[in-house]
């Protein structure tokens, strides 16, 4: 079970341009795939706003937004191994931990991109299959979140109260996590969102729900950035089943005690 801890910030970080460069390539595309998430985790905690009151920073979301936008368009100069573009990278990562303590929470840095790669993570060390480099998997897995969104948006959604059937959820649990289930349906039980009924709330909120939902680049777009580093949606495809991958789009918003368009996705779904 992936559990988080509490630390304090380092007091140093070196980052050398000229050993950084050389890095193994995947390497390279986890640092740019983990600063591509951003544009989805930064939309999950606007929805968050919307949807549960919680804490917002502008200038934290600004700075973290910039920096997005510094690195996004370095693809090619990064596959060049251009130190420029390293160093704005770098300076990006690095830039994002800094927003994360600013903010005092990871919603800066980590959405339902994170709690899918984290899925992939778990349950491949859980059933010992492969999985990406972190960044990789974050980078792909924002690619599945917005087609989430675009649902949410292409939908005419009539919603039905709330029927979550505890038994079979955690048999749910327990099929796909296996040895790391137990965790995560305390996790669960103790947090109690899935007995709470959201539909009422969505319905009085769900202009203000769908103009946060929109800001996003479309899921073409991600593709595009994720092809200017050479990662093509067919490696995903070939390394995940369509099965693992709908359990994570199902089930990976479990792990967290964090709210996400997985949450909004999942309760409005089984009921559109
Ligand atoms: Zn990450």
């Amino acid at each position: 079970m992936k559990v988080t801890y509490s630390a304090h910030v380092p007091d140093v970080i070196l980052g050398d341009v000229n050993v950084l460069k050389d890095a193994p390539m995947d390497m390279i595309r986890a640092g740019y795939g983990d600063i591509l998430g951003k544009f989805s985790c930064l939309n999950d905690w606007k929805l968050a706003v919307v949807v549960n009151d919680e804490y917002f920073c502008q200038e934290v979301y600004d700075q973290t937004y910039d920096m997005l936008m510094q690195t996004k368009d370095l693809g090619a100069r990064l596959l060049a191994r251009d130190p420029d573009a390293i160093e704005t990278l770098m300076n990006a990562l690095v830039g994002v931990g800094v927003a994360m303590a600013y903010a005092g929470n990871s919603r800066p840095a980590s959405g339902s991109e994170h709690h899918l790669s984290h899925y992939f993570e778990v349950v491949g060390l859980v059933r010992d299959e492969p999985y990406f480099l972190h960044g990789i998997d974050v980078a792909y897995s924002a690619v599945v979140t917005e087609q989430l969104r675009e649902k949410l948006l292409e939908k005419t959604l009539s919603f039905a109260e709330n029927k979550f059937d505890e038994e079979a959820w955690s048999k749910e649990i327990r099929r796909v996590y296996g040895s790391a289930a137990e965790g995560v349906i305390a996790l669960q039980k103790k947090l109690g969102w899935h007995a709470e009924d959201r539909v009422a709330d969505y319905k009085a909120k769900w202009d203000a729900i769908c103009n946060v939902l929109r800001e996003v680049p479309s899921s073409k777009e991600l593709i595009a950035y994720l092809a200017s580093v050479e990662l093509p949606m067919d490696r995903f495809y070939a390394q995940y089943s369509s099965q693992k991958l709908e359990d994570a789009i199902h089930y990976a918003m479990d792990l967290m005690d964090r709210y996400s368009v997985l949450w909004l996705y999942n309760t409005l779904e089984e009921k559109a």
